[in-house]
């Protein structure tokens, strides 16, 4: 049998470091991304630092782009997507999409890396009035603005005085389905937080939260220095209204922790929206014939030991399709994917030798 190439969908963190890995390992892979450029959400995004040490995100994401490129084991097809797959692994037919039409490639193996969509807030949380008040806005329209190097009012341009975070907005809510964390979106807040501060010395910064959840050591290198270092203030409560009072938005809510109720005007809100299966990791499921894990992301079915393997032998799951994910996570999965990709090629064709 021929060295049939892996197919990676999804040009993200996770399918980049997934085509790196393919490649290096002396196999041929064909990269598909639905989008003109590579970067997934890092780059669409438009994240400004990345956690927890605060590397450029662009950057970043360029040092994996060229790691990837000029690599004659690498096909990189961009405006391109995976429209029917036939037969099965090592023996598959893959239709890719693009402007100029339909084009059969067989390939021995599949990575899905399709990643997550933002929560859109104004689909079931109408109390925080995302579409309706200009100064209600979400963690990735703050990392826009501080990669312009700024942070001001929407409504105004002018630098705000008091601005806050409400957490786990579209994460860890039953009332919508949503009954997972989306894992990242405290350590988010947080650096936000603390480059708001950087940036606005004059502006208090306030994070309601459930609990936070800073896990490994982005408590040490984020949340404590926020709060000691910076003087941002956390804030244990539940946001129940956001109104209009004047010209600016009226916090409305209980801080749970003093037991009262409480009432604040702020400049600014932010809304710390969470991770959401994306359409294209529903749609390649399908189309794989994997089935969905019970919150609506691919299902892998190798636990804690094997975080990348689906039910379909030779079609592998990595990233944030198959659930909340930070790069680390994602980028560790690629890898992982690549060489469980690689190791099923390679026995496939041993087993036909
Ligand atoms: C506001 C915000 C800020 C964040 N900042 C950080 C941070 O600082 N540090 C950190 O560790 N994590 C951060 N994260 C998490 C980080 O974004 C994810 O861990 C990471 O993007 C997941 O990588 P991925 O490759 O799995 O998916 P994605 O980044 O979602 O990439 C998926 C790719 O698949 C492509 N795709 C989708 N559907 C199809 C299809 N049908 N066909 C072909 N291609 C398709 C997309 O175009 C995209 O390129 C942040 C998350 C949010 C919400
Ligand atoms: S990471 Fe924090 S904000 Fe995000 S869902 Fe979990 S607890 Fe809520």
């Amino acid at each position: 049998m021929p060295d049939l190439p892996v197919m990676v969908i999804g040009g993200g963190p996770c399918g980049m470091e997934a085509t790196r890995g393919i490649s290096d390992l002396g196999y041929n892979v064909v990269l598909v991304d639905k989008a003109e450029f590579l970067g997934g959400n890092p780059i669409a995004g438009d994240y400004a630092a990345l956690t927890p040490d605060m590397r450029n995100a662009e950057d970043a994401m360029n040092e994996m782009i060229e790691a990837i490129t000029d690599n004659p084991l690498i096909e990189i097809r961009l405006n391109s997507s995976v429209v029917a797959a036939e037969g099965k692994a090592p023996d598959l037919s893959v239709t890719v999409k693009n402007g100029k039409g339909d084009e059969k490639i067989d390939v021995g193996s599949v990575i899905i890396s399709t990643g997550f969509q933002h929560f859109d807030p104004g689909k079931e949380t109408q109390i925080y009035g995302y579409y309706e008040y200009d100064d209600v806005i979400t963690l990735v329209d703050v990392e826009r603005m501080l990669k312009a190097g700024k942070f001001v009012r929407p409504s105004t341009g002018e630098k705000p005085k008091q601005v806050c975070f409400i957490q786990c907005v579209g994460s860890r809510d039953r009332q919508i389905g949503n009954q997972w964390c989306s894992k990242v979106c405290c350590g988010i807040a947080t650096k936000e937080a603390i480059e708001i501060r950087d940036l606005v010395p004059d502006c208090k910064v306030f994070v309601f939260y459930i609990d936070m959840r800073m896990y490994g050591f982005w408590e040490d290198e984020l949340y404590w220095k926020a709060q000691e270092e910076k003087q941002v203030n956390f804030i244990r409560g539940i946001v129940t209204e956001i109104t209009l009072r004047g010209d600016g938005v009226v916090v409305k809510g209980e801080d749970t922790t003093m037991g009262r109720p409480m009432e604040i005007p702020m400049d600014v809100v932010i809304l710390s929206i969470g991770m959401e299966p994306s359409k294209g990791s529903t749609e390649m499921a399908k189309l794989f014939d994997i089935p969905l894990e019970s919150h609506g992301f691919i299902e892998t079915i190798g636990g804690a030991l094997n975080t990348v393997q689906t039910s379909a032998p030779g079609i592998f799951a990595a990233g944030a399709s198959t659930g909340p994910a930070d790069l680390e996570d994602s980028i560790s999965m690629g890898g992982a994917a690549a060489l469980k990709a690689c190791a099923f090629i390679r026995k496939s064709q041993l087993q036909t030798a």
